[in-house]
């Protein structure tokens, strides 16, 4: 294969248009056209971005190695299903599919036919995120909050499965422990199916996360705390804001210490916290992640989060989604 890969997009709706104008912009991408079932849609994008409209999937796998699927979750089994049979890569956004057995069979799936898959679990790809990387972060316990005004679109699935699998993704990332317990409760209010939700996840190792999700919120809200034995981190996802307060022995009175703690150690000296504010550099997530689906393709990286990281966010959301359907009862 070339050092491009000759990529197309299937679903140019709100999300799709991103992953198009960005792959005709990425020079180890070759954006061949975008297909969606709205022609009017597929013609107002084809124009935007300059890029070949195609009539069907099958006619655009023809002539592609690889594609993003950005169409409404529901969809994203039977899509990817037609790809990958014709060996075709994939990137599916988030959630991977509506149900872990359709997960399973696409993963199945994927490596009879030798193809990447890889998950929109773009928060991993936030610079705010990537500027902690040199952090060994281990958390005991996790504290997230993810609220957004409420929208129509992205409710075809309950919150859990919209918002806070965001976030289900990033613990699991964090926390590699299986998970032992999940509490949850949640609330229907502008649809039929649960916009608020919260969960408490315990994990074998002790560790625990509670995780509040809106989509009927004033203000959009997309932050995370994390807690460990000396190390606290907080990420403003929307801001771009990290935060680290490290706790280390110090001689008493350190000047660059933010608080001293009468606790002396086993070293002789003075528990002490540390506060940094991480350089966070100015990338496009979205950008970041697609490059990391191209280059995985061409078989220099890893997809960051792959089939199976993508099927394990959705086997936890889905556990919690029914814990608060077992409350509705
Ligand atoms: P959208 O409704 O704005 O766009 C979906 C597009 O897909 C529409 O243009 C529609 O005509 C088209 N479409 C529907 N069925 C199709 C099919 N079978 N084949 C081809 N085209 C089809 O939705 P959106 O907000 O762009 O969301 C799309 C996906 O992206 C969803 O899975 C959503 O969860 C995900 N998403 C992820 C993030 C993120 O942060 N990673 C953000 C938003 C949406």
């Amino acid at each position: 294969m070339s050092k491009q890969v000759n990529i197309g997009v299937i679903g140019v709706g709100h999300l799709g248009v991103h992953h198009a104008s960005h792959l005709a912009n990425i020079k180890n991408a070759n954006l061949v056209g975008v297909f969606d079932t709205n022609p009017q849609r597929a013609e107002e994008i084809s124009k935007k971005i300059n890029t070949s409209i195609f009539q069907s999937v099958d006619i655009l796998l023809e002539n592609v190695d690889a594609v993003s699927i950005v169409t409404p979750t529901p969809t994203h089994r039977d899509v990817a299903e037609q790809c990958i049979k014709k060996g075709k890569h994939v990137f599916i956004e988030k959630p991977i599919t509506s149900s872990v057995k359709d997960a399973e069979y696409l993963i199945e799936l994927s490596k009879k036919h030798n193809v990447i898959i890889q998950v929109g679990h773009i928060e991993r790809f936030n610079p705010a995120l990537l500027a902690l990387s040199n952090l060994e972060i281990d958390p005991k316990y996790i504290e997230v909050h993810r609220m957004a005004p409420f929208m129509s679109r992205g409710t075809d699935v309950p919150v859990v499965l919209d918002l806070m699998i965001h976030d289900i993704d990033l613990i699991l990332s964090f926390i590699s422990s299986p998970v032992k317990e999940i509490y949850a409760n949640g609330i229907s209010i502008m649809t039929n199916s649960v916009d608020i939700a919260n969960a408490r996840i315990k994990f074998e190792n002790g560790s625990i996360a509670n995780i509040t999700s809106s989509r009927v919120a004033k203000d959009r809200v997309r932050k995370i705390k994390m807690f460990q034995q000396d190390l606290y981190v907080t990420i403003d996802f929307l801001a771009g804001i990290s935060e680290v307060y490290k706790a280390m022995g110090a001689s008493q009175n350190d000047p660059d210490a933010i608080m001293s703690a009468p606790l002396v150690g086993k070293d002789g000296k003075h528990r002490q916290i540390f506060y940094e504010k991480p350089k966070v550099k100015k990338t496009d997530a979205l950008k970041a992640e697609l490059k990391n689906y191209l280059n995985a393709v061409l078989g220099t990286e890893k997809p960051m989060v792959d089939g199976f990281a993508g099927k394990q966010a959705l086997d936890v959301a889905i556990k919690i989604h029914d814990k608060i359907l077992e409350g509705f009862r």
